[in-house]
């Protein structure tokens, strides 16, 4: 069978959301930490729709319950207010573990910034391992590819070990990141806690948090409400922008597989911020006007996933490309922007 995501922007039949056998037989009880989130929501539905019950733990530090509403009342979904640095008591097959903002800047970044973030990434990693260890739950990591920092390898492998400072304003994202790998790594081969690892590079989509400063957001942020889009440095820059069905059909065959990876899961469709300000322009407003600011520090100037492993081992590779994802994710920032204005594109 072919399953449907459900999102803010419609129905988006997701291409090659077929199901593993075995699975349709057995449901399982998985934990999504961090499920209120972004991709946690729309991997939330993928589970729903398939049958499994799910419990998401969230602090909804960026995520909101709004991104949950459509399962409220479903006896097979749960939703617990909590912090994964705290721990937890529950009983699951599986965990996946996202909680973490995923930006170090923007808005809700500047307010939890630092220990809290950093602590989110390393105790809550070491709590969410624990609780694998007791209830013997497979385990995945939503890992980054700020991993590999400002990267001297092009494209980007999982053999490439990375170019991070330790001591930036960046660190308590892909440090944190970079130990909690170590951690799962190390509870795996300690003490054989079944565990998965994917490197996401950069996902768009609808339910992106709108202020915590990520580009894609920032950038369809600002053409709905006709800013200029701002262009961080000389916008050469290179990022790949991967839609999130694909991702979330990623995860949830590394986590049905055999493979532990860690597994890079983006698009290698590689653009540079002034051309993604030019799809941006296409898609929302011909006359948006570009604006340059000073850029953050340590921005990876390039980043482009070698996805080779991924398509070998988990048979997996992305289909949407960012002419089409795009279009997907502005009727639902409408929505949330403007609420139920109409005429408001341009
Ligand atoms: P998001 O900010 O939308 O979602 C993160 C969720 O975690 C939010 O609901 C937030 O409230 C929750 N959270 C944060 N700290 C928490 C804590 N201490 N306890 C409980 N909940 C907490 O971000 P997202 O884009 O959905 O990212 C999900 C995961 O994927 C993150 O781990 C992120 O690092 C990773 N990732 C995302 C991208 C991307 O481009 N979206 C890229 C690389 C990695
Ligand atoms: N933990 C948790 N839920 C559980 C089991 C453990 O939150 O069901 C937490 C526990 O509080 C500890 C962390 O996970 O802080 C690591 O647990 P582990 O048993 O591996 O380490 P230990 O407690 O032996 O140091
Ligand atoms: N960026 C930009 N304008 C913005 C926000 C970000 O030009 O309004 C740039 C940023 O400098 C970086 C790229 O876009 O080079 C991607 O930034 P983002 O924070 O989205 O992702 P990450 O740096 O974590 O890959």
């Amino acid at each position: 069978i072919t399953l449907e995501v459900h999102t803010e922007s419609g129905h988006i039949n997701n291409a090659g959301g077929k199901m593993p056998l075995g699975l349709k037989s057995k449901r399982l009880r998985i934990l999504v930490t961090g499920g209120a989130g972004f991709v946690g929501s729309h991997l939330v539905d993928r589970l729903m729709a398939r049958g499994d019950s799910v419990i998401v733990a969230d602090n909804f530090f960026t995520g909101s319950k709004e991104n949950l509403i459509q399962h409220f009342g479903n006896p097979r979904f749960e939703l617990i207010r909590h912090d994964v640095v705290e721990p937890i008591l529950l009983e699951v097959d599986q965990i996946y573990h996202l909680a973490c903002p995923a930006s170090p800047f923007g808005v809700v970044a500047t307010l939890i910034r630092g220990t809290r973030f950093h602590k989110t990434n390393v105790m809550g990693t070491l709590n969410m391992l624990g609780l694998a260890k007791r209830v013997g739950a497979r385990f995945l990591l939503t890992s980054t590819s700020e991993v590999y920092g400002d990267p001297l390898q092009h494209p980007q492998a999982e053999t490439y070990w990375g170019n991070v400072n330790p001591i930036g304003v960046r660190s308590c994202y892909d440090e944190g990141k970079r130990t909690a790998e170590t951690l799962t790594m190390d509870y795996h081969r300690g003490l054989n806690i079944e565990v998965r690892i994917a490197r996401i590079f950069n996902t768009y989509g609808p339910r992106m948090c709108i202020d915590d400063g990520r580009v894609v957001s920032n950038f369809v942020a600002q053409a709905l409400r006709k800013e200029p889009l701002t262009v961080y440095g000389d916008g050469k820059q290179t990022r790949s922008f991967q839609y999130v069905s694909d991702l979330v059909e990623g995860l949830m065959k590394l986590m049905e597989g055999e493979h532990l990876g860690p597994f890079n899961l983006g698009n290698p469709g590689e653009f540079t911020m002034l051309e993604l300000a030019e799809v941006v322009q296409a898609t929302i407003d011909h006359n948006a006007k570009i604006e340059f600011r000073p850029n953050t520090e340590d921005d990876p100037h390039k980043r482009k996933p070698d996805i080779a492993k991924a398509k070998d081992l988990l048979g997996w590779e992305p289909r949407v490309s960012l002419r089409e994802g795009l279009p997907l994710m502005v009727s639902d920032f409408q929505k949330r922007i403007f609420g139920d204005q109409e005429d408001i594109g341009g």
